[in-house]
């Protein structure tokens, strides 16, 4: 039976209510069964007893009747009167007729006083309600001449069997109530220990209190089963201390084992960290000699042996810096710095050092800065300018044609940009399975594609860990064979005060711009970039397009133009435009690869040129030129603004133009231990004049200092007997006592982290420079320092 409230009814329950229902269900059927049996025996003995008398009767009455003596009838029918229990006797003759009759002074009025009828024939019955009927024929000689009916009341069997029903009830009742009492003790026999085991369980459970045991009750089955809940308890509280135990040993070598992994992995951290600052000193020593010797009079082939070394040496240190990232990051010792920095630079920078490599390979290059962004943020420039090149150099590395395509997305909110930055290839893709292993360290794509791709696998990581560093998430969506994008959301304060390089919001409202490019992508950046400047733009894929469409109404009053055409080169172009009437008059802005630029000015000032990939100050400065050249009311309010001077050109950038100073009678001091770098430095910056000294240690360049009273000092930070530190809190102490003005002091050092450039700072020093040294960085700094002694 499976009843739901069944299974839901207490144990306890269950069994009571199955031994009751089994005693009333048994007592109630004996008891019917004896009740049915004693009636029917009494009925039969009654009816046996009485029915002597209603023979005898009938014989006596036998005579009367064939002679019709009515009253000899009556008279033997009244003897029955004494026979208990007979209510009423009948005579009745052949013909039905009554021919006597007897009631019984008990007989009550409402009662039956007529004789049933019955068949007189042959002996029969009948039953009434408390009472029955029986009929014996009257025979004389052998023929059958009425008979006598007799009935007979059954009152006496009716209180024998209301007598049993109440002993039965009683006894009933009595047998439930010891069958309860039964019942719940069987019940609780059972239950109570199980309750017990209950209890004990959740205990253990709850409190873990492996400690606890049952009382053993019984010896059957529920005894066994608390004897073996104590003895699994025991089992159980033994393994846990071995357990525990086990854990403890097991945690103890863990950790030793790990605070062994971690002093080796932070060992070969700084071994890495060592190694690669060590090679990076006579890399220092290669690279600066070969930049010298590129500059002197070399035969074609030396020069491009010379060119050989300078590349291989270049990406030999990017190597190197990427392993020396590699073990600061792992070592945790990797920090970004704060600091202003143009993010639209940053990426232009990045796409002119990869230009020639794209352009090798055919590669179109396309950077969109969504124009509503601003473009100063306060972060680290120049790892996020890391991060961009290593994903632009991945994806030319991994591209084969097609474009390359790096978009800063986003929006100001309370001063921060949330910026979107990506970079989007059309190159081979990365299978779906390896997206993810990409970003660890040493992880290359495809195992097999090293040979056809070199790389160290470091890039991707460093990258990952930069953005993740800056707070953002370095991320790639690809599919092998279709291209891949990567991407990263980060947060950077906006710089209020940097400079936008773009140009304002509505300098060329109410002017036209035609947009010449057969590229799609550059040509929707363009007019993206052109609409933002409120022009009206019009766009075409071709110069015959273009042509044409310089005929129509509104006439483009500015042209911008790719030099690579697909119906015709940049010359035929301007050609064909000059040689125009309706165009010729219109200023034309070409862009064009760096080997294509400045042959053909043919009309100063009505063409410019720009080199591509463009950068957004040299287009601006050309189209607005280009506006002033157009006589256009936009071009004289530019003019007004003091943007463009009266001669129409925008005033070039200070740091654009690298004057050649003079630095005779300027003395500086180089403080420096190896000798080749010594070599470096004077050769680097010997070609000005100045005035150069050398001192081997930091001692001796307090001592030089002292003597010599130089005007700048380039100072090595490590050096042997005392380093450059020392030497300069030595020297800013000599200035304080003496009262000496300060001198400007860079040190050089191949440690370019913040942290190292604290130290620096702390110790007194001015600026640093980054090893390997780079004339043009070494010269800038110089110049820096010392504009006003240099300007005079
Ligand atoms: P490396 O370029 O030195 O091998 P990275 O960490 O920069 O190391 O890149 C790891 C791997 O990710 C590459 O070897 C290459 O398989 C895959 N990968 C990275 N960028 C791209 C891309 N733009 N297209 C296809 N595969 C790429």
């Amino acid at each position: 039976m499976s009843l739901p409230f069944l299974r839901r009814m207490p144990v306890h329950w269950k069994i009571t209510s199955a031994i009751m229902a089994t005693t009333v269900i048994v007592l109630m059927g004996a008891y019917a069964a004896f009740v049915v049996l004693d009636t029917a025996t009494f009925r039969q003995e009654l009816i046996r007893d009485r029915k002597g008398f209603a023979a005898t009767a009938a014989s006596n009455v036998a005579a009367a009747l064939s002679f019709g003596d009515e009253d000899t009838i009556q008279s033997n029918l009244s003897s029955l009167a004494s026979v208990s229990d007979v209510q009423a006797a009948y005579v009745i003759d052949d013909l039905g007729l009554l021919r006597g009759s007897f009631l019984s002074k008990f007989v009550e009025p409402g009662d039956i006083r007529e004789p049933v009828d019955l068949p007189i024939e042959r002996e029969g019955g009948a039953s009434l309600r408390g009472a029955f009927v029986m009929q014996i024929p009257i025979v004389v000689d052998e023929e059958i001449i009425g008979a006598l009916q007799m009935r007979i009341s059954s009152d006496r069997m009716e209180q024998r069997a209301e007598h049993y029903r109440r002993l039965g009830m009683m006894i009933l009742l009595f047998a439930l109530a010891i069958a309860w009492i039964l019942a719940r003790s069987v019940a609780s026999m059972v239950t109570k220990p199980v309750a017990r085991l209950n209890n004990a369980v959740s205990h253990v459970r709850d409190r873990r209190d492996y400690g606890l045991r049952v009382p053993v009750a019984s010896s059957d089955e529920l005894g066994r089963l608390a004897e073996n809940f104590n003895a699994m308890i025991s089992e159980i509280a033994q393994r846990d201390a071995t357990l525990e135990e086990t854990v403890q040993e097991r945690t103890e070598q863990l950790f030793l084992t790990t605070e062994r992994a971690k002093a080796a992995s932070r060992a070969k951290s700084e071994f890495l960290a060592n190694m690669s600052h060590e090679i990076r000193t006579p890399m220092n020593g290669m690279l600066g000699m070969t930049e010298l010797l590129m500059k002197t009079d070399l035969s074609a082939r030396q020069r491009d042996l010379g060119n050989v070394i300078m590349s291989s040496g270049a990406s030999l240190v990017t190597i190197i810096n990427d392993i020396l990232d590699f073990s600061k990051i792992e070592a945790g010792k990797f920090q970004l710095i704060d600091a202003p920095f143009n993010l639209r630079e940053a990426i232009e920078d990045v796409m002119s050092i990869v230009a020639s490599s794209a352009e090798e390979k055919g590669l179109e290059l396309v950077v969109r800065f969504a124009p509503s962004l601003p473009e100063g943020y306060i972060g680290d420039g120049g790892r996020l300018r890391q991060v961009i090149t290593n994903l632009v150099g991945n994806a030319i590395k991994f591209t084969e044609k097609g474009s390359i395509r790096v978009e800063v997305d986003g929006h100001v909110a309370a001063g921060q940009g949330q910026l979107t930055i990506s970079v989007t290839d059309t190159g081979i893709g990365i299978p779906k399975d390896k997206l993810e292993q990409i970003f660890e360290k040493f992880e290359q794509g495809d195992g097999s594609s090293i040979k056809k791709y070199e790389g160290t696998g470091l890039g991707l990581s460093i990258s990952k860990s930069i953005v993740e560093l800056a707070g953002g998430k370095l991320k790639a969506k690809s599919a092998e064979g279709d291209g891949s994008r990567f991407f990263f959301d980060i947060k950077l304060p906006v710089d209020e005060t940097a400079e936008q390089l773009n140009m304002p919001k509505d300098t060329m409202r109410g002017l036209s711009v035609l947009v010449v490019d057969s590229k799609e992508q550059s040509r929707e950046v363009l007019e993206e970039l052109t609409g933002s400047w409120g022009a009206d733009v019009q766009t075409a894929y071709s110069g015959q397009r273009a042509l044409q469409m310089m005929k129509r109404n509104p006439r483009p009053d500015v042209i911008i133009a790719d030099y690579d055409l697909p119906d015709m080169t940049g010359d035929d172009f301007i050609d064909a435009m000059r040689d125009d009437e309706v165009s010729s008059d219109r200023p034309l802005v070409m862009m064009a690869s760096p080997d294509k630029l400045g042959e053909p000015v043919r009309d100063e000032g009505m063409t410019a040129m720009v080199s591509k990939p463009y950068r957004i100050e040299p287009l601006v400065r050309a189209v607005s030129e280009a506006m002033v050249a157009a006589g256009t009311e936009q071009g004289k309010a530019l003019v007004e603004s003091g943007r463009v001077d009266e001669n129409g050109k925008v005033p070039v950038r200070e740091e654009d133009t690298p004057e050649e100073a003079d630095g005779t009678g300027i003395r500086i001091l180089i403080a420096e231990d190896n000798r080749v770098n010594q070599l470096v430095i004077t050769n680097m910056i010997s070609g000005l004049g100045f005035d150069i000294e050398i001192a081997d240690n930091g001692r001796k360049a307090v001592e030089k200092f002292i003597e010599e009273k130089p005007d700048l000092i380039i100072m090595d930070v490590s050096m042997p007997d005392m380093d450059g530190l020392e030497a300069t809190r030595l020297i800013r102490e000599y200035e304080r006592r003496h009262e000496f003005g300060r001198v400007p002091i860079i040190a050089a050092t191949a440690h370019a982290m913040e942290e190292d450039r604290k130290r620096c700072r702390k110790a007194g020093m001015d600026d640093y420079i980054a090893k390997p040294l780079r004339q043009d960085a070494i010269l800038a700094k110089i110049r820096h320092w010392l504009q006003d002694q240099m300007a005079a």
